[in-house]
């Protein structure tokens, strides 16, 4: 995690007004933090978010494509049903049409950073998350009276 924390600092989240600090105490030691707290792992690990701007998407790999091949194959054993390879190629285009969920990784932070529809609310995610023990890009409130 202390990695992503280094590559989260590379960026400036996109229309967030933010300041890259370790956060308020008061309020950040009041909660299990995601990046240091073993109970607070499961906040990272759980963390999923879809976005259509997201370019990564599922492509079938090699054993999948194998898998597939065989499939066919013994349809046409079992059942005398000959499948085209157009079908091949459609099941291939359904893979990469389906974006993958961002999670906690580098290249969904990178995502989260530069996108105007994620940056928000990744930066609230880092607040409510994060003790101060990290440097990290945070949301800059109009009023810390919260922290109080
Ligand atoms: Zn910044
Ligand atoms: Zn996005
Ligand atoms: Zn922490």
């Amino acid at each position: 995690m202390g990695d992503l924390v280094k590559y989260a600092n590379k960026f400036c989240p996109k229309g967030v007004s933010h300041s890259h600090d370790r956060g308020t105490k008061l309020k950040n030691n009041k909660i299990t933090c995601f990046l240091c707290n073993p109970y607070g792992d499961s906040i990272a690990i759980n963390f999923s978010k879809y976005c259509c701007k997201n370019t990564n998407t599922y492509k079938l790999d090699k054993n999948q494509k194998c898998a597939l091949f065989l499939g066919f194959n013994y349809l046409r054993n079992k059942y005398n049903i000959n499948v085209p390879v157009e079908i091949f190629l459609i099941i291939n285009d359904i893979y990469k049409s389906l974006t993958k969920p961002l999670k906690i990784d580098s290249h969904s932070i990178k995502h989260m950073m530069n996108c105007y529809k994620c940056s928000n609310e990744f930066m609230l995610m880092i607040d409510e998350h994060s003790c101060n023990r990290h440097m990290l890009p945070r949301i800059t409130r109009n009023s810390r009276f919260d922290d109080i």
